[in-house]
């Protein structure tokens, strides 16, 4: 039982990166089929994703927290929120979402680079 507790947070944190991640890098002003791909994605997140109970949960949120894809920052304020939503439910300290645009890098750009010098 606590072996599978641990993977659960692995699975967890692994994932969240990947979403903040992929959300830091949204285009900032994206075309409408750019917008359907990223709701695509988070829809099919919520069916596919491997620990049930997590993944019912999510949907829920996606119900609560319509996905927004208007814009890089709606999409990480998006993710924020909804991470945060996660987070008082498992008793977990609220993140500030001010500051979620220095955290995430994906190290695969220039831009990245930029960023961080
Ligand atoms: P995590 O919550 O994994 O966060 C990792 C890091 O992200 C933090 O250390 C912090 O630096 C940063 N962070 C924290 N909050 C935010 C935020 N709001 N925005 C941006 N960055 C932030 N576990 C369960 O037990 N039950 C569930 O129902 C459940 N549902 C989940 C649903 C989804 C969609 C996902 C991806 C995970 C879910 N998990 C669930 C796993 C859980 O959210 C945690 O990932 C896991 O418990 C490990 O927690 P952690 O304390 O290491 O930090």
């Amino acid at each position: 039982k606590l072996g599978n507790e641990t993977i659960k947070q692995e699975l967890g944190r692994a994932s969240w990166k990947l979403l903040h991640t992929m959300l830091a890098r949204f285009p900032e002003n994206p075309s409408v089929d750019e917008r359907e791909a990223l709701k695509s994605y988070l829809y099919l997140f919520g069916r596919l994703y491997p620990c049930g109970e997590c993944a019912t949960h999510f949907r829920l949120l996606l119900q609560k927290y319509p996905p927004q894809t208007s814009s890089r920052d709606a999409a990480s304020q998006w993710g924020c929120v909804v991470h945060n939503a996660v987070n008082e439910r498992l008793r977990k300290p609220i993140f500030d979402c001010g500051t979620i645009a220095d955290k995430y890098h994906c190290g695969c750009a220039e831009e990245d680079e930029k960023k961080r010098k």
